[in-house]
């Protein structure tokens, strides 16, 4: 090394790791230290839960989500603009549009072969599952409200043009937006970037004040990941002290399930996709993307985890900017193929639980719901509670079920977040590649 005191000994995704491990045993000690009784954290494990670990987390996560919107619309918009002709947008859009939904239901599928081969739901005892849903009945409350505020689909179409941009940019991370949230912030970015490539010279200082605004988006992440190591541990120390293994021993079935489903979509499809597609070996693939798996998994955000998307899709895919730009910007919302599967799964698991026999016709709208909530879902830890409620209601299984899963809920979204962004690199690196052979040929 030639000069050794300028680099950090270890790099990132190694410190990463090592805050994940020592923050989920010492979680693990903690309990032992201080135990629970009768279901209740004793109350200076919860102090130092809530007081130091989650601020730890908290401030690595806000200091990321702090530059996520502008991020969002810089990258997309730049995107969009460098792709310069809107024929070339238009076939770039198709692709990504049909990777995405092609994968989606893929897993989908996964997923619901899965759930009706283990049947996790059938064996859950009465007791275990009031006990539960009593437990989390707080949480409950907090997901049926928010699914309550649910629109129609033709308003939730119609939402993704926003009429105020700067309000859903104001309210696109903390659900408070009325109208699309992110998707209406990408749709203005999109209309932007076409608007800019129609017309280039008149806009070039525009695009100047965009490019400077991406840039200082992608020094604060920087600084944010310099934290990562120490914030991973917080989330996880705060994972482990409060979940402890009793609960996981409950539920370890429908656990199993979603972790086994979500692993063969990883590294079955994925692999397959990524070898097939984009000429490249799955062990390279996987091995220049731990960084951003590690991210997301410790963040449960895809949007948060997208600057490091983004950075490692230029530094170790060698995917074209622009292309990156517009694929993972959009993809970190809109293909969350993980939660989809996670949805699926879910809802057909609770029908288990409740008794409900489900008709192919409802099984159907189990399907496609998910996709869709696979593209309305926020990127952001929870997204998708809310659609699992709509989807458990619109299959007529009792809504407040969903307490009986929310106490293993972020162990599962750390997982599926991980499935989400492989996804977004995964079609990413597909589409520049299919990009580079048609301009080869
Ligand atoms: N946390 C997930 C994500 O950011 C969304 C979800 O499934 O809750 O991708």
């Amino acid at each position: 090394m030639d000069n050794p005191s300028s680099k950090p000994r270890l790099s990132l995704h190694w410190q990463i790791l090592i805050g994940l491990l020592v923050g989920a045993t010492c979680g693990l000690i903690a309990r032992e230290v201080w135990p629970a009784t009768e279901g209740k954290l004793d109350s200076t494990l919860q102090w130092l839960t809530e007081n130091v670990a989650d601020t730890l987390g908290q401030i690595f996560l806000r200091l990321i989500l702090m530059v996520v919107v502008p991020l969002v619309f810089s990258a997309l918009t730049l995107g969009v603009a460098g792709i310069g002709d809107v024929r070339r947008l238009g076939r770039l859009g198709a692709r990504t549009l049909l990777m995405t939904l092609l994968l989606s239901s893929v897993s989908v599928g996964i997923g619901l072969v899965a759930v009706n081969v283990v049947k996790p739901g059938t064996g859950l005892p009465p007791e275990k599952r009031e006990l539960l849903k009593e437990t989390y009945a707080k949480d409950t409350d907090k997901a049926l409200s928010q699914a309550a505020k649910a629109k129609s689909p033709r308003d939730s179409l119609l939402d993704i043009i926003p009429k105020n941009p700067l309000q859903e940019m104001v309210g696109a991370l903390d659900g408070s937006s009325q109208g699309g949230g992110m998707l209406a912030v990408m749709f203005f970015a999109l209309a932007c970037g076409v608007a800019i490539s129609i017309s280039p010279e008149r806009t070039a200082p525009l695009v100047k004040v965009l490019e400077g605004i991406y840039d200082i988006a992608m020094v604060v992440i920087g600084w944010a990941m310099r934290l990562a190591p120490i914030g991973v541990a917080g989330f996880m120390f705060k994972l482990t002290a409060t979940l402890g293994l009793d609960i996981l021993q409950i539920l370890i079935w429908y656990v199993g399930t979603v972790v086994a489903a979500l692993a063969l979509h990883m590294f079955g499809v994925y692999s397959l996709v990524v070898w097939l597609f984009a000429k490249l070996s799955p062990r390279e693939f996987f091995g220049r993307i731990t960084e951003v798996l590690l991210t997301a998994f410790a963040t449960s955000s895809s949007n948060a985890t997208l600057p490091t998307s983004l950075r490692v899709a230029e530094d170790k895919l060698s995917i074209k900017r622009e292309i990156a730009n517009f694929v993972l910007t959009v993809g970190s919302t809109a293909n969350q193929n993980g939660t989809a599967l996670y949805e699926g799964i879910t809802v057909l698991f609770l029908a288990q639980v409740f008794g409900v026999e489900l008709t192919i016709a409802q099984q159907v709208t189990v399907v496609l719901m998910s996709i869709l909530a696979g593209v309305g879902t926020a990127g952001v830890p929870g997204g998708s509670l809310p659609l699992v409620v709509l989807v458990l209601k619109s299959v007529d299984v009792p809504g407040d079920g969903i307490g009986i899963i929310l106490g293993v809920d972020r162990l599962l979204d750390m997982c599926r977040t991980t499935l989400n962004v492989t996804g977004d690199l995964a079609v990413a690196v597909c589409v520049d590649r299919g990009e580079k052979t048609a301009s080869t040929n």
